[in-house]
């Protein structure tokens, strides 16, 4: 495939595409998602220009655009979004035998620590990339550190690639290292900061970041709710109830609370464009507060099962007349893989052992439009629409003997897309486009 970093032209790809435009969990597959299986996707300028059926589109494409016949076998979709990682736990993803309240002990404010270097920050910012782009993910929201320089350098390298991604710097003045903690009014005056640096800068966004409640006071919390008001476009991410044990805690830190959702509620931290890590053990009227405000969760499963925490409970996530949005997330280094391929894998088996069932429909979604939607992100990307950034992936079918053979029995667009989703990963990345740039490639022989 040519490069055409520099080329400012129109071109266009011919070939199957797959596109969510819609909820599937509320409308059904069918009427949210368009299959071409001889399509044509225009790019100009970034944005997708035209999209549909070959036939038509071949006939209204200007003049002079090149076309470009996409490799046999393989398959065009929406670039993917990962909606909650941490990149300064990239090198701690892995370690072994702990669960949540042990693992950030023992893994993570070490990891976190080194960012105090702006150089190892510059260092891990720019293998991130490297790997989220081979992974096809081309929208992250993510979690720096308590150091203004870790978010100054993912940043400054999300902005030379091109890429859309949301992040913020991590507050946290309570219960965690001397040396890793801020103050209520430290953090505040960072943050903001770094809000008038970076926050709609290029394709980036800046979240107001609380680790989870346990590691704020009161002060800080509220400091995280007044910056929210005044930056109200601004995002906020941080943890939900992941793990029995730190849910004990939260009750003990803040006894006023009704429940761990209270108590972001208190300090005005719900609402559109605030989104949750993992969300498993919620009790009804917390589901139905999320809802009302219209905040999202990211679901983490491979981070759920790897340290032990529980298991997501789609159906009452989902549950009729109050569907909660949600996204699909790594949470590396709690979890386990960058691959949201891998990651819907394993999305369906947690989904499996509480007895519910995904379908192919509903899990492309969620890694692609889902994740735009719990981002509130979807009129710009997750999807293949005129107008939308050009951020796109292409799925190789055949990426992998097992993979190739089970695809060979399928009999419809589901059986495939489900073995590439079980079966698939990183290696399933034939190629990446941010906003219509080439940025990633897979030789195969
Ligand atoms: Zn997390």
């Amino acid at each position: 495939m040519p490069d055409r970093t520099h080329l400012p032209l129109p071109f266009a790809l011919r070939g199957p595409f797959l596109t969510s435009c819609g909820d599937p969990f509320v409308d059904g597959v069918d009427a949210t998602r368009r299959y071409e299986s001889d399509g044509v996707v225009v790019v100009a300028e970034g944005k997708i220009a035209d999209a549909g059926p070959a036939r038509q589109v071949l006939a209204r494409l200007p003049e002079r655009t090149p076309v470009e016949r996409l490799p046999r076998g393989t398959m065009l979709a929406p670039g993917f979004v990962d909606c909650h990682v941490h990149y300064a736990q990239l090198p701690v993803i892995a370690s072994h035998g702990a669960e949540l309240l042990d693992w950030l002990e023992r893994y993570t404010y070490p990891s976190e620590r080194a960012f105090e270097e702006p150089r190892h920050a510059r260092a891990t910012a720019r293998r991130f990339f490297d790997l989220t782009l081979a992974a096809g993910t081309t929208a992250t929201a993510v979690f720096c550190t308590v150091h203004a320089g870790s978010v100054e350098a993912f940043f400054a390298e999300a902005s030379r690639r091109g890429v859309r991604a949301v992040a913020g710097r991590v507050l946290m003045d309570r219960n965690a290292p001397k040396d890793l903690r801020d103050s209520a009014r430290r953090g505040y005056d960072e943050s903001k900061a770094l809000i008038g640096r970076w926050h709609g800068r290029g394709r980036l966004g800046y979240a107001i970041t609380p680790r989870f409640a346990p590691t704020s006071t009161p002060g800080q919390l509220e400091a995280a709710g007044a910056l929210w008001r005044e930056h109200p476009d601004c995002w906020v991410q941080s943890h939900l109830s992941e793990n029995l044990r730190e849910i004990g805690w939260v009750h003990e830190l803040f006894p006023k609370a009704r429940d761990y959702v209270d108590v972001y509620a208190s300090y005005g931290l719900l609402g559109k464009r605030a989104i949750y890590g993992h969300g498993i053990h919620l009790a009804e009227r917390e589901f139905a507060a999320l809802a009302a405000s219209g905040t999202s969760l990211a679901h983490c499963p491979t981070s759920n099962l790897f340290l032990g925490s529980g298991l997501f409970d789609w159906k009452r996530v989902k549950k009729r007349g109050r569907p909660v949005r949600t996204g699909l997330a790594s949470d590396v280094g709690g979890g386990t893989s960058l691959s949201m391929l891998a990651t819907l894998a394993e999305a369906y088996k947690v989904a499996r052992l509480r007895g519910a069932s995904l379908s192919p429909g509903e899990l492309f979604h969620l890694a692609t439009r889902g994740g735009a939607e719990a981002l509130d992100l979807h009129h710009r990307i997750g999807g293949i629409a005129p107008g939308l950034e050009a951020d796109l992936v292409l799925l190789d079918l055949d990426a992998t003997p097992l993979l190739a053979q089970r695809v060979r029995y399928a009999s419809d667009l589901d059986e495939a897309l489900f073995a590439l989703i079980v079966l698939g990963d990183d290696r399933a990345v034939r190629a990446t486009w941010v906003a219509g740039r080439l940025v990633h490639r897979r030789e195969v022989a």
